[in-house]
């Protein structure tokens, strides 16, 4: 459905500069933007991708991944058929890259799915969802009177007027942190780094829950210099926020060789040194699948593959130390 877009200005000759996202799109009449999502119609930016589904289902709560958000719960996830970025490879290019089949779903008939799922909220994700601004926006405010959450995984490459107007209206993301290397940005994903990092901080500080995830992909960003400078710059934001590092597979356009297990076990052991929960996923290494307390190492919670079982919390606490984990339960 077509809807007028935000943050844009206008310029002469009907020709708009869209402010959403750090590509900040110069756009003459009748021309889409990146994300494939916003055109000019006649001097006015607008989207037609609002309310358009590319998938629904319900999924756990860990295949955001979120580990530390309602473990062991469901979450209805939906996304739009776009993204802002081009990631060489994006493991669902097939609906971010290039246009697939949508259906239409108001913001009150999405709410109701949701309500109908008995999930804990909605999960924007799948593609970028940023880009669905307007959608996610009126589909926050009646998830939030049903009392459901609302959860974004995303490439976190929004301006920071929007992503701040955003904020209050979620309860937790999952923000790609794709590398610590504007060239990597630029290259591989066809974007900046720094506005990521800004994001990062500005969701930490705004009180929702955040995890963070990075993608591994040899000889692209495995260099251990920028895994520290990655470490570090999680660490200085707080030591608990949850890190999943990620198996890269070859996928679209690129085809360097798989992530091997000996690369993921070193990042999980260095990272362990300075941050409290850090997680190996798209892997079948049992390493770094469960939750232990950082203050007295107890098991909190014990996965196998999307089976959770909280073991060792009593309520946000570890049960054995007291140890305030920050991991949002029921
Ligand atoms: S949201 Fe889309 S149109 Fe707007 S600046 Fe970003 S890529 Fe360009
Ligand atoms: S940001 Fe995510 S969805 Fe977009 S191209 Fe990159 S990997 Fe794909």
């Amino acid at each position: 459905m077509i809807k007028p877009a935000e943050w844009y200005d206008k310029l002469d000759d009907r020709k708009v500069v869209c402010r959403l996202c750090p590509a900040e799109c110069s756009l003459q009449p009748g021309s889409k933007g990146i994300c494939r999502s916003r055109f000019n119609r006649d001097g006015e930016l607008v989207t037609d991708n609002y309310g358009e589904l590319v998938a629904l289902a319900v999924d756990p709560i860990e295949k955001k991944p979120l580990y530390h958000f309602y473990p062991g719960t469901n979450i209805l996830s939906t996304g739009p058929n776009c993204c802002n970025l081009g990631c060489l490879h994006c493991q669902n290019w097939s609906i971010s890259q290039e246009s697939a089949p949508t259906k239409y779903l108001s913001p009150e008939d999405l709410t109701q799915a949701a309500i109908d799922s008995g999930t804990i909220g909605v999960a924007f994700t799948y593609t970028e969802p940023l880009i669905w601004f307007e959608y996610i926006k009126d589909v926050a405010q009646l998830l939030r009177e049903a009392q459901l959450r609302v959860v974004l995984v995303t490439n976190g490459y929004l301006n920071p007027k929007p992503f701040q107007e955003l904020l209050p209206l979620v309860d937790a993301m999952n923000i790609d942190l794709k590398g610590m290397n504007e060239q990597f940005y630029l290259k591989i994903c066809k974007g900046k780094l720094a506005p990521v990092l800004d994001n990062i901080r500005a969701a930490y500080e705004s009180g929702i829950h955040i995890e963070l995830t990075n993608l591994i992909i040899p000889g692209e960003n495995d260099d251990i210099a920028e895994i520290e400078k990655f470490i570090e710059f999680v660490a200085s934001i707080s030591a608990n926020i949850p890190v999943h590092f990620s198996a890269y597979r070859p996928e679209y356009k690129m085809q360097n060789e798989p992530t091997p297990d000996s690369t993921l076990l070193e990042l999980l052991e260095l990272s362990r040194k300075s941050l409290n929960y850090v997680f190996l996923g798209n892997t079948r290494l049992s390493a770094g699948s469960d939750s232990n307390c950082p203050g007295c190492e107890a098991l909190l919670i014990k996965r196998d593959g999307y089976k959770t079982e909280i073991v060792g919390m009593d309520r946000s606490d570890c049960a054995r130390c007291g140890f305030k984990t920050m991991i949002r339960v029921n």
